[in-house]
């Protein structure tokens, strides 16, 4: 699906690496970060301070991807799920697999560590930006603040029930848990997976109409990018299973099941403290 990209480092025997289209979704946090965000949230600063402090944000973006990223492999490679590693890439972040989950428990684990993982970056970052602000360092405080707020963001816009996001995994197994069938369960989690996917660009170009272009391009090609993958997904599925009621599985040298895929919804901040 993805050029490898560069690789970043080795984390636990995971490989890290960063797909040079991640540099746009850098590019486009720092910017509505130091644009909008931060000159609204927490004004009279001069303005390089407002890009110092959306450069270490969004290096805490990476990070933060890179952990929760890090739960699901970690999860996944424990309950006998082998995996190729992790790749950031224009939309969020993919944990790559080398197979599909061995059952509905499995899968249900892996899926829900990602999430869970930044609601606890979550807590642990709005702990730091208070205990920062009483310090007198509301700068730093800042960038913390953000950290809260976007994984917490990253936790619940990836539990939505849109297979191949972790919700839409949770989905599958919990349907696979009372069907029994992986196939019919990654029909009905792709379908949900693909009316996210138009719901977003539906409510994507909506936005653009309304004049937030930014925003709502962004949204429209997740949303696609969404759609595809669900699709893929359920494909990849029904081949891989029509191969082995032939026997002829094991004869393939597999290119892995469907990633577990994770994005990154960015908002245009308004530019209301920006006089002229
Ligand atoms: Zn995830």
């Amino acid at each position: 699906m993805l050029g490898r990209g560069v690789k970043l480092f080795n984390l636990m025997g995971f490989e890290v690496r960063l797909h040079s289209s991640w540099l746009i979704l850098a590019a486009l946090v720092a910017w509505s970060l130091a644009g909008g965000f931060f000159p609204s949230r927490f004004p009279g600063y001069p303005r390089i301070d407002y890009w110092w402090m959306a450069i270490a944000s969004v290096a805490g973006l990476l990070f933060s991807i890179v952990l929760h990223e890090f739960a699901h492999s970690y999860v996944a490679r424990r309950r006998g799920i082998p995996m190729h590693g992790i790749t950031l890439f224009i939309f969020g972040g993919i944990a790559e697999m080398k197979d599909e989950p061995p059952s509905a428990k499995a899968e249900f684990l892996m899926a829900i560590a990602g999430p869970l993982t930044s609601f606890l970056i979550a807590a642990v970052s709005f702990a730091t930006a208070a205990g920062l602000a009483a310090a007198g360092l509301p700068g730093i405080g800042a960038v913390f603040s953000y950290l809260a707020w976007i994984n917490t963001i990253l936790g619940l816009f990836n539990l939505v029930p849109a297979f191949p996001l972790d919700g839409g995994r949770v989905l599958r197994a919990a349907i696979w848990a009372i069907k029994g069938d992986i196939v019919s369960s990654t029909r009905i989690a792709s379908w949900c997976g693909s009316a996210f996917g138009i719901f977003l660009m539906l409510m994507g170009a909506w936005n653009a109409f309304q004049g937030n272009l930014v925003g709502g391009m962004w949204s429209f090609l997740i949303g696609m990018f969404v759609r595809n993958a669900s699709e893929m997904s359920y494909r990849q599925v029904l081949y891989r299973r029509a191969l082995e009621e032939r026997g002829l599985w094991e004869l393939l040298d597999s290119e892995g099941a469907e990633p577990a895929i994770d994005v990154e919804p960015v908002k245009e901040e308004e530019h209301e403290h920006h006089g002229v």
